[in-house]
């Protein structure tokens, strides 16, 4: 017998009922909202999202199938069935991000995305955060309107959260990260002791433009090229965040990126350090510190089988990394949590694993119930 390992997890999901925006919206938000419908012939399916109508060939069989096994975890839609896989597992307290916001930056009308953004918070404080006190879920807020992010990162903060979700890119319609009408809203989440989570591969889909999730490459090696290509849209969010001075004129404002490993931080801090230095003459604004101490002090990255993620603690000098288990999806532990955490821990110095399966996490999210001794 081997001994259980418990582990926070900086990564996990949640999928709200189907309708929920459909249900609890006025009519005329309501039938703005995502929907799908599959056409007679059933190779294709129409999206209606907003006013926006999309017809798009399904995936092929294979790919339904990996979808639906995705989403296979007993408690991916109820905290019921979700805490004892938790237990089972030995994953203790979770960053939960919700399903539907993944829509939120293909919306255009404003005040509908504003009302969906506030059900959805209403109902993973009552649905989640409520239930138990392992469960931190992401707040939502408008990818149309910084002003009404602003507002409902606020309300969330008072509801409770202690984080918000972030697509890797904001939508076409609004500026990057690292210019200047953002400054607001890092201000205000730091104020309000919010962690941005974001998420890899959430940069938002053109799907007029034919974008499809998850395809980028098609042919030899397509499906690892497109799963690998995921990655890089957290690295892109960070490199923004540093680079333009948003961490540094904020230095209580914390990063997460979720499910993109570890090692590409001190990697990117090496980069970032050169051309800060080497590229002097053009930059700006010039930082407080070098952009590689912003990386290590702010930003925290998780990662769920990366073998080289203790080695960025043991070996690289970046504390900031936190095991994920990103339950309940097909990339993710579940069903073999136990024997990835030995394979990654067993005869790593304690104060390493520590750091990774614990506090790396409760330093994020002060307060979090302590995880159970290890037996
Ligand atoms: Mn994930």
């Amino acid at each position: 017998m081997t001994n259980k390992i418990w582990s926070n997890s900086g990564d996990s999901h949640f999928i709200e009922p189907e309708n929920l925006w459909q249900e609890n919206l006025p009519k005329k938000y309501a039938d703005l909202m995502p929907r799908s419908e599959r056409d007679a012939d059933g190779e294709y399916e129409t999206v209606h999202v907003d006013g926006q109508t999309f017809r798009r060939k399904l995936p092929n069989p294979k790919m339904v199938e990996f979808q639906e096994m995705s989403g296979a975890a007993p408690g991916h839609s109820d905290v019921s069935k979700r805490l004892p896989d938790l237990d089972q597992e030995g994953i203790w307290a979770e960053v939960v991000f919700p399903s539907l916001g993944m829509w939120n930056a293909m919306f255009r009308t404003r005040e509908a995305v504003k009302a969906a953004m506030q059900v959805s918070n209403d109902w993973a404080k009552a649905e989640i955060a409520d239930r138990s006190p392992r469960l931190l879920p992401t707040a939502q807020v408008s990818m149309v309107d910084i002003g009404d992010a602003i507002e409902e990162l606020e309300r969330a903060a008072n509801l409770g959260f202690r984080s918000v979700f972030m697509p890797t890119q904001p939508p076409h319609t609004l500026p990057d990260y690292n210019r200047d009408e953002w400054e607001p809203f890092w201000a205000a989440a730091e104020a309000a002791n919010m962690v941005l989570a974001f998420h890899i591969g959430t940069d938002p889909l053109d799907l007029a433009a034919g974008d499809a999730p998850g395809f980028v490459y098609r042919g030899p090696g397509g499906a690892v090229l497109n799963y690998t290509e995921t990655t890089f849209s957290g690295q892109r969010a960070t490199m923004k965040m540093v680079a333009s001075g948003a961490l540094d004129r904020h230095p209580d404002l914390k990063v997460l990126i979720s499910e993109g490993g570890a090692t590409w931080v001190p990697f990117l801090g090496d980069r970032m350090n050169e051309g800060y230095r080497q590229h002097a003459m053009m930059t700006f604004p010039k930082l407080s510190r070098s952009p590689k101490e912003i990386l290590f002090s702010q930003v925290y990255a998780s990662f769920q089988h990366d073998e080289t993620a203790v080695p960025a603690v043991s070996a690289m000098g970046y504390n900031n990394v936190m095991w994920g288990s990103d339950y309940p999806h097909m990339e993710g532990t579940f069903g073999h949590t136990q024997e990835t955490l030995h394979h990654l821990f067993d005869g790593v110095d304690e104060k390493v694993v520590h750091r990774i399966t614990i506090g790396a996490f409760e330093e994020l999210f002060p307060g979090t119930p302590p995880v159970p001794v290890s037996a």
